[in-house]
């Protein structure tokens, strides 16, 4: 024998285990304990730990003196209860539930009434004077035992049942006399002996025997775990066997059973919330069989259980200092609890509760931020489906940008545009999207795309602008000839209504209910209490005023990232813009650019009002400039259809220009092309366009008496070279503009670190550059060497083979891309020490990348205007994790 404890008893003031001991106990076993502690009335029973269950798992055997130990507990719950098992005077019964450390779905379900057999179910029946009772009980114990411990279908049960209804012309089960009890018990035993070839086991012992095994062994089934691999549970936990006895919610109309909630788990309201029925065991409520009746109705059926259950919730909501799901039972007017937790709740709720909680004293602020699940903002803030609305599921893809649309389908930019004119509710589908689509998807209530990841062009588009977006959904498949896209079977046509959601990534055929939510109250004060405790600064990536604006109302400190590039695909725009890049010699090539500049300083006066006081990082031309020109194929049937349609040979001409152009531009892997600083140093007089529109803006509004405060980024540096040349266009050009103005702005000339040569070499870089800006998507693609379009074809793969944990284009890989982000500080900062450092890629609100951030000693993250609210409670709980670890 060995002096390790393996079973715990709890109740009648003989309580052994505490919450404290979850680990060892489950959550369903430490948690009666805890009730029975504070004088709850519990049913009592013992816990048999998952130590046993571990131990019993590798021995393939039961931990020495586990037997003797449950043996002796037998004994004292006997007594206890004044009732034995297999006396056929007074039997005592019991349940056995499994309970893990950790919640699990997949786990052995409870058996209720073991101890019933041939003889003991006349003793209860007489000692009750309650023989229906006594059969009902019996009935629902071989079912039980029969579904949870041998795997026996319920169905076989069921049919049995539902075929004596019928014999009888009643509906409800309740409605079923002793002699039919009577009857399903014989048909029950015989259907077990049926499938089992054993007759239904008389011994209590063996009985129990079969039950803790069971539950033992559903710890290891396929079910449970699939579910630890994916929820990165350890198999070590092993889970607890709860043996309890039984009391009755069956025992007339006077007994019943429920479930209820402190408060109401949907909308976190202050409200006793939940469900019952009488005459009832168990699972009754939960399995659908009778409509419960509300909690309200307890009141009048049962003041004084109500009162109780009432007290008893509270006094348990107090002691957890959290919303509290719980189980009861009443037997015959007694009112016995057996089980609470933390009650599962809708974000909506998680939030509310937080809230109201810090308002009754009952938690701190600290713990309320700990509370609220950074993407639970997410769902506050965007537009959902009504879980109520049934609708045909078409397809599902990434969940790219949260929220939900409703619209009419539509293939094209243009059309979209079009419609939208219209005032036409429309979600644009597309194979993929680029950045001729920014007008389109605008117009668009919702994007949907058949290729493209976490970071293609649709996804981070989308969610910068806040619209729902699914991408890579490669279940539809788009016919642009026919003007439809088929799915599963459907066929859906341009014009016809799908619906799509972007926080799950599913599309359904048709119209569904959207519920809006707002910006309550309780929100504005959790990330209040976030912002006190943050360090880290939130900054947005935005590109119009728009998006500044709507920032600033989510909280955002300045702008992160500016990205140029949309301002020039305006409809008045473009054609300059291609005028540009088609000049043969500089002179056109400046001319266009003057064109130009003045639309570019009205957009950068929108951006700096909108911004007054904090900081904007405006990073100059990036993508490779083939973007602002059509693409090839589409000139291609452009001059075809010209010419058999007799356009005009100036016309033609035209179009034969621009593919000239087209082609000559084409890059083979354009990611790694002529793009970024690699711009500005063949065509200075590009970001000399843009400086100028940048500090001719910045000086009127400080004329006007604003604080603006301009960070000029260039872009895809990998060496300090190319940042000094360009950073000499910057500097001549704004000393010129600022002296003409005769005003002084205290700008900022920084980089993006995106690319692994510029953060091994951050030092010399940090020379020049007096910020940093790490773009952790290109940082990503260069690291890995994985195109960020085409990597679809094969992440989701990785993915489920375990080669990688997570997509890296939406959590940042600390072991390789977080490591170079190091080596990127620590070099800047020791050769500029107080060099202001932030990321601005998509990562920048992502919770994790968030805390990784804070770890590194970043200075800001910046995300897109959505995300600064989750950013701000992410980077609090940074702060409270790293203080909780120390
Ligand atoms: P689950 O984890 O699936 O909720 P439980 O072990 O809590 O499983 O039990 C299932 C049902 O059986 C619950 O409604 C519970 O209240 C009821 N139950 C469990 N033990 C007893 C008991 N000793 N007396 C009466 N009802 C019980
Ligand atoms: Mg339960
Ligand atoms: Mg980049």
């Amino acid at each position: 024998m060995t002096d390790k404890k393996f079973v715990y008893f709890f109740g009648d003031n003989q309580t052994e285990g505490s919450n404290k001991m979850k680990h060892l106990l489950g959550g369903k076993g430490a948690n009666l304990a805890e009730m029975a502690n504070l004088g709850v009335p519990v049913p009592p029973g013992f816990t048999i730990s998952t130590e046993a269950c571990v131990l019993y798992m590798k021995n393939n055997d039961y931990p020495d003196g586990m037997w003797e130990e449950i043996d002796k507990n037998i004994d004292k719950l006997e007594k206890s209860t004044g009732k034995r098992f297999g006396d056929p005077d007074n039997p005592l019964l019991t349940s056995v539930r499994s309970g893990a450390p950790i919640s699990m779905p997949g786990m052995m379900d409870t058996v209720l009434n073991l101890g019933l057999n041939d003889d003991t179910v006349k003793g209860l029946a007489k000692k009750t004077d309650n023989e229906r009772f006594a059969y009902d009980s019996y009935r629902r114990f071989i079912m039980m035992f029969s579904d949870v411990v041998l795997g026996i279908d319920t169905s076989e049960f069921e049919n049995l049942i539902q075929q004596k209804k019928d014999e009888l012309g009643v509906t409800e089960d309740t409605e079923l006399d002793t002699e039919a009890m009577k009857e399903l018990v014989d048909k029950f035993k015989a259907t077990y002996k049926d499938k089992t070839g054993s007759d239904f086991p008389q011994e209590i012992k063996q009985q129990l025997q079969m039950s803790i095994n069971a539950v033992f062994n559903s710890w290891n089934n396929d079910r449970a775990k699939k579910y630890r691999q994916l929820n990165k549970i350890s198999d070590e936990l092993g889970t607890a066997v709860n043996v309890q006895a039984m009391v009755f919610g069956n025992m007339g109309e006077t007994s019943g059973t429920g479930v209820a909630f402190t408060r109401n788990p949907a909308t976190g309201e202050q409200e006793f919330y939940g469900e019952y029925l009488t005459n009832a065991q168990g699972e009754d409520v939960v399995a659908g069989i009778r409509t419960p009746k509300p909690i309200k109705s307890l009141k009048e059926n049962m003041p004084d259980v109500y009162r109780q259950l009432d007290d008893i919730t509270q006094k348990l909501e107090q002691h957890y200092k959290d919303m509290q799901d719980i189980e009861f039972t009443i037997e015959m007017g007694t009112l016995y609890m057996l089980q609470t937790r933390n009650a599962k709740r809708t974000a909506a709720a998680a939030l509310k509760v937080a809230v109201d909680m810090v308002n009754e004293n009952l938690i701190d602020k600290k713990t309320a931020i700990m509370r609220l699940k950074p993407s639970q903002i997410d769902q506050v803030l965007h537009p959902m489906i009504d879980p109520e609305s049934e609708l045909d599921l078409l397809s599902t893809g990434l969940a790219a940008s949260p929220g939900a649309a409703v619209g009419k389908v539509v293939f094209s930019a243009e059309h979209a545009e079009e419609m939208a004119n219209k005032n036409e509710d429309i979600i644009l589908v597309r194979t993929e999207t680029s950045p001729e689509d920014i007008g389109g998807m605008h117009a668009a209530r919702g994007v949907l795309t058949v290729r493209g990841g976490m970071t293609s062009h649709a996804a981070v588009v989308a969610r910068g602008m806040g619209k729902p977006c699914v991408c890579g959904c490669d279940g539809i498949t788009i016919d642009m000839k026919k003007g439809q896209f088929t799915a599963k079977g459907y066929t859906v046509k341009e014009g016809e209504c799908i619906s799509i959601d972007g926080s799950e990534g599913k599309i359904y055929i048709g119209e569904a209910e959207l519920k809006i939510p707002t910006v309550s109250e309780e929100l504005e004060t959790m990330l209040q209490w976030a912002d006190e405790v943050r360090k880290l600064k939130v900054r947005t990536n935005a590109d119009t005023p728009e998006d500044a604006t709507l920032a600033r109302e989510f909280g955002a400190e300045g702008i992160g990232l500016c990205r140029t590039e949309h301002m020039f695909f305006g409809d008045d725009r473009i054609p300059v813009v291609r005028e540009m890049i088609m000049a043969d010699n500089k002179e056109d090539r400046e001319n266009a650019l003057q064109k130009l500049q003045p639309m570019q300083k009205d957009d950068f006066l929108a951006i700096f009002r909108a911004m007054d006081g904090y900081p904007i990082t405006i990073r100059l031309l990036d993508p490779p400039l083939h973007e602002f020109l059509p693409k090839y194929e589409e000139l291609i049937e452009k001059v075809k259809k010209l010419e058999s349609e007799g356009g005009s040979q100036e016309e033609i001409d035209k179009v034969n220009n621009l593919l000239r152009n087209v082609s000559a531009l084409t890059e083979t892997n354009p990611m790694l092309g002529h793009r970024g600083c690699r711009l500005g140093i063949t065509y200075p007089e590009i970001y000399e366009m843009q400086v100028k529109a940048i500090i001719e803006a910045a000086c009127e509004l400080t004329s006007e008496g604003m604080n603006v405060i301009p960070e000029i980024m260039i872009p895809l540096v990998s060496n300090e070279k190319e940042l000094d040349f360009v950073k000499k266009t910057v500097t001549q050009t704004a000393e010129s503009i600022m002296k003409e103005k005769c005003i002084d702005i205290s700008y900022l000339c920084g980089t993006m670190i995106e690319l692994p040569r510029a953060a091994l070499t951050a030092d010399r870089i940090a020379k020049g550059a007096e910020f940093f800006s790490f773009g952790t998507n290109d940082l990503t693609q260069t690291t890995f060497g994985f195109s960020r379009d085409d990597a679809g074809k094969f992440l989701p793969l990785y993915i489920d083979k375990g080669i990688l944990n997570n997509d890296p284009f939406a959590v940042l890989d600390q072991e390789g891309v977080g490591e170079l982000m190091k080596i990127g500080i620590d070099k800047g900062r020791s050769s500029r020490p107080d060099i202001k450092i932030g990321i601005c890629g998509e990562h920048g609100g992502d919770p994790e990348s968030i805390r990784f951030s804070y770890e590194a000693g970043l200075n800001y993250v910046s995300c897109s205007p959505y995300r600064v609210p989750i950013a701000r409670l992410a980077s609090a709980q940074a702060v409270l994790q790293e203080e909780e670890e120390d």
